[in-house]
């Protein structure tokens, strides 16, 4: 049949149907029931409970105009729930093909078995609709199907990633529920972008519904801020409950005006929202009744048809106080890597990059501070927490940089080496030289600790051989040392992956190959080594060797660049700056930062100065351990099991302090 002609007969067959005269938020209502696994308040769904909801949820009826519905969110107001009243609003009331969009498979996977599936079992209409339908494969576990397909009758749910063109244009659609969009790829190979390609699919049905969610990221590269921004960009006003005036909540307090979240000093935990007309200061006990009485405001006419957009701070959250906020934004003072989360995820605004943190090697040089450094009587600070190490393998030397770190991501330069040999042929004598370092334990105020953790670049994978027997050889990975390889993403700093990515093959004697997100690492500490006053990234003005002024050089060698892709699409990347050439020094920052990320925040120990459970400090002699030399065939050769070097292992950091799950 002629497309025109089946939307025609679809037109007309929508308008003949009887429809129950609920809402989705009134569906939602009377059949929704939340569990205990994923909601803080299970039991009925309330709409009252998050008033905001309630136009945004029924903007998704087929009998409102509304096509395009963005929510541009912050975390924590409850929009993964307000999706799922949607999916099983149309499951249970206008059944159809309905695409649920999600980054990636894996948070496919999560989604469809910790939400879906958990929302479909906690509301008894749902259960008795779909309960039967999952299939078992012959193992008698769930398949594939149930987990990203579930059938209900009269039609499906598809549980699809972004990542996948041919899962995305095979199944036409008249529902389509975005989530996370800028977490998505923003273009697939030769398609454009997932949502077009989702969005084309859907042209057959009328009435159909296209909801994109997500909290911003970057300005200029936040999808969800584009597609707002093409909205009638409504916010929420809510009524002040001294003088009744209605206005939108916004964190910052501008001082010529009225308005924002205020406390006393020392007092952020009883912050309060001033009014912007009166200037009352409202508690928060006050917020849900403000809600309730809230309504949207359209800031904008739309310039795309039949378009919504809802923009929603934390600062409206039923279960975020304005002073938890407020604390957040005191801490995140210190950090500006927190103030770029504060930013996006909880104020729901993009955050302004500018051109790039801009960080001069002669000031980071004229920062450098005494009282640590390798060599020195004492090398590592008392406020550090552990010690993590890289390895930058190059044609002709190794450099190896100690750093020690914090809980909130503070970070030190311990000591830098540079090991001239021949590390690709296997130059024995430059990896005994290295293992030297890595095995050592530093001299803190408190006695020796030993490095946690720590990384070795394969490079391109030329330097593979080499690094793997080294890494056998002295059974490196026992000592929480991994062969390391830097992803490079078209996406730039966009692609979500972790920056440190570590999956345990279970294989024994494997060598494991751990991916470093650079381009999110560089990011991350550019922002925190521009910080001065106090600064966050710190270094010892007295290390034996020596740090030479060309090692600040190349901390400094990249600059973040805004660069259009093949598809024109604007991408943030770290390259060198012009007349650079070397940058051994930020590798191995961010791949001793990467390996400190692997560690678990809460198994660190205490800063080493207040711990009383490290070895005796050993005086300070030219060199604190022997080098264990060996031969080239040797270490070809060697077993892990047989030459491993019976070493203590570092007692000082429990055992479970490295984590097996991702935490970046
Ligand atoms: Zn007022």
């Amino acid at each position: 049949m002629h497309p025109e002609l089946r939307r025609i007969r679809q037109a007309v067959a929508a308008r003949l149907r009887p429809k129950p005269a609920l809402t989705v938020s009134q569906w939602a209502d009377r059949y929704r029931h939340l569990s205990s696994l994923s909601s803080p308040e299970p039991g009925p769904w309330v709409t009252d409970r998050v008033p905001y909801d309630r136009e945004i949820l029924d903007c998704f009826h087929p009998d409102d105009p509304t096509e395009w519905i963005v929510f541009r969110t912050g975390t924590q107001v409850g929009k993964t729930e307000a999706l799922l009243n949607v999916l099983l609003f149309y499951m249970h009331q206008f059944p159809r093909p309905i695409a649920y969009v999600l980054p990636n498979e894996q948070a496919c996977n999560d989604v469809s078995e910790q939400r879906v599936d958990d929302a479909i079992k906690a509301s008894p209409a749902l259960r008795a609709l779909v309960g039967g339908a999952a299939t078992k494969d012959a193992d008698g576990r769930k398949g594939k199907d149930s987990i990203q397909a579930k059938k209900f009758p009269g039609g499906m749910l598809f549980l699809l990633p972004a990542t996948s063109k041919a899962a995305l244009a095979s199944k036409p659609c008249g529902v389509l529920l975005l989530d996370e969009l800028n977490r998505f790829p923003r273009e697939l190979e030769g398609e454009g972008s997932p949502v077009h390609i989702v969005e084309h699919r859907s042209q057959n049905f009328v009435e159909r519904k296209i909801g994109l969610v997500s909290t911003p990221t970057d300005e200029g590269d936040s999808p969800i801020c584009d597609w707002y921004a093409k909205t009638d960009q409504c916010v929420f006003d809510v009524p002040c409950p001294k003088c009744g005036a209605f206005q939108a909540l916004n964190f910052k307090k501008s001082p010529d005006r009225l308005g924002g979240v205020v406390w006393r000093e020392g007092q952020a935990d009883q912050a309060c929202y001033e009014c912007a007309e009166c200037g009352h200061w409202i508690e928060h006990h006050h917020k849900q009744e403000m809600l309730r009485h809230g309504r949207w405001r359209a800031t904008a006419t739309a310039t795309l048809p039949r378009a919504r957009g809802f923009h929603l701070s934390a600062l409206y959250s039923p279960w975020v106080s304005w002073g938890k906020l407020a604390g957040k934004f005191l801490a995140a003072k210190k950090d500006p890597v927190l103030m770029r989360d504060f930013v996006t995820l909880d104020l729901a605004e993009a955050w302004r990059h500018g051109s790039g943190a801009v960080v001069d090697p002669d000031l980071l040089e004229q920062r450098a501070e005494t009282g640590w450094g390798a060599g020195q009587r004492y090398e590592v600070p008392a406020w550090v927490q552990v010690l993590t190490s890289f390895v930058d393998v190059q044609e002709d030397r190794l450099e190896v940089s100690v750093w020690g770190w914090t809980v909130r991501n503070e970070g030190a330069l311990i000591g830098h080496w540079i090991l001239f040999g021949d590390p690709p042929t296997r130059g024995a004598a430059v990896w005994a030289e290295c293992y030297a370092i890595l095995s050592r334990r530093f001299r803190t105020p408190a006695g020796m600790l030993g490095i946690s953790a720590g990384g070795i670049d394969t490079g391109s994978g030329s330097h593979w051989d080499a690094a793997a027997a080294f890494s056998k050889t002295y059974a490196l990975q026992k000592r929480r040392q991994f062969l390391t390889k830097g992803l490079s993403s078209p996406q730039g700093e966009n692609d979500p992956r972790p920056i440190w990515h570590q999956k345990i093959a279970k294989k024994k004697g494997t060598v494991h190959q751990v991916p470093i997100n650079v381009s999110r690492a560089k990011r991350d500490l550019m922002l925190r080594l521009a910080k001065d006053d106090p600064p966050m990234i710190r270094f010892p003005r007295e290390t034996t060797p020596a740090i030479a002024p060309e090692y600040y050089a190349q901390l400094c060698a990249e600059e973040r660049v805004r660069t259009a892709d093949a598809t024109g699409r604007s991408v943030a990347k770290w390259r060198l700056k012009k007349g650079h050439d070397r940058n051994e020094a930020l590798d191995c920052m961010v791949g001793a930062y990467a390996a400190f990320l692997g560690l678990d925040y809460r198994q660190l120990p205490l800063p080493c100065g207040d711990r009383g459970d490290l070895s005796p400090l050993v005086e300070r002699t030219e060199t604190t351990e022997p080098l264990r030399s060996i031969e080239p065939a040797a270490m070809m050769a060697a077993t892990p099991k047989a030459s491993a070097p019976k070493k203590p292992t570092s007692k000082s950091v429990g055992g479970d302090l490295w984590r097996r799950l991702k935490r970046n």
